[in-house]
């Protein structure tokens, strides 16, 4: 897989060298390319912004830059458009399914922004070429849109195969399937008066399975419980809803919704 990244800030991008995803560069695993935005100027002062028409405060990145940046690119024989990722509070916001779906991609191409962000004739034009994705990290602003790159590469990255030794620590983390990861330990089995659960210690794995199911429904319905209501109750064993009863949830027709009084002894199957 191939990424290109276009930044007026190429620095920023330095840890992208580091840990998994520079070990997978340098396996040749995945290609990526930081490229300074400037060398796309003609000016001497090489200017990438400018005042923004109808007034307000900041300055909009230029046209003209970008359009060079990413013609610079663009490869006429491929068969199919790279998607070109605009990071933007204003985009859709960036998850794991996203992650998903954009690690199937064969080239990615991130356009970082700055200012008050790009001139949106670019995001149009660029449609000829690109499959354009404006992606936001979160409800809240950034300086940049390298910070956001840095989260998105490592996150598509990781999937791909052979970047993270063990695939099977892919599967059981959070937001595989829609809920957040159970509670994890190490060694020592008692730290500071506080034990490990006896069923961790138990070598049972069907047990320990069921526990930490169990431990996962419990901390998604704590911490994010739309992720609840969102899962798929296709799959679920009776001890399941039942927690989830307990939770304050019923299963109806394969969707989970809030009940009005928790803690009741449930009646469903
Ligand atoms: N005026 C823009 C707005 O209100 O939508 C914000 C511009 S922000 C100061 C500058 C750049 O930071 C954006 O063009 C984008 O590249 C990046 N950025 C800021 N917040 C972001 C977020 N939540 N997700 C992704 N990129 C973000």
């Amino acid at each position: 897989m191939r990424f290109d990244v276009f930044s007026i800030f190429p620095q920023y991008l330095a840890p992208l060298e580091l840990s998994l995803i520079g070990k997978a560069r340098k396996d040749g695993l995945l290609e990526l390319n930081v490229h300074e935005l400037r060398e796309f100027t003609t000016d001497k002062h090489r200017s990438v912004d400018d005042t923004p028409y109808g007034g307000g405060a900041g300055m909009v990145m230029k046209p003209e830059p970008w359009a060079q940046a990413l013609e610079s690119i663009i490869d006429t024989a491929a068969e199919t458009k790279p998607t070109l990722i605009v990071p933007s509070p204003a985009g859709e916001v960036f998850n794991q399914a996203l992650a998903y779906e954009l690690a199937e991609q064969e080239h990615l191409v991130f356009a970082c922004g700055r200012y008050e962000g790009i001139d949106e004739r670019v995001l149009e034009w660029a449609e000829e070429h690109f499959t354009v994705r404006p992606i936001s990290l979160g409800d809240y602003v950034l300086n940049g849109g390298e910070v956001a790159v840095l989260a998105m590469v490592e996150a598509i990255g990781r999937l791909l195969p052979g970047v993270v030794g063990n695939p099977e620590s892919l599967v059981e983390e959070s937001h595989a399937d829609g809920l957040l990861e159970y509670p994890v330990y190490t060694k020592p089995s008692t730290w500071r008066e506080r034990d490990v659960p006896d069923v961790l210690l138990s070598g049972n794995h069907a047990k320990i399975a069921k526990y930490r199911k169990e431990q996962s429904l419990r901390r998604t319905s704590a911490r994010r419980p739309e992720l609840i209501e969102q899962m798929d109750a296709t799959n679920l064993s009776k001890a399941e809803r039942n927690t989830l009863w307990e939770l304050g949830y019923a299963v109806v027709d394969h969707k989970v919704a809030r009940r009005a009084a928790p803690g009741s002894t449930p009646t469903q199957d």
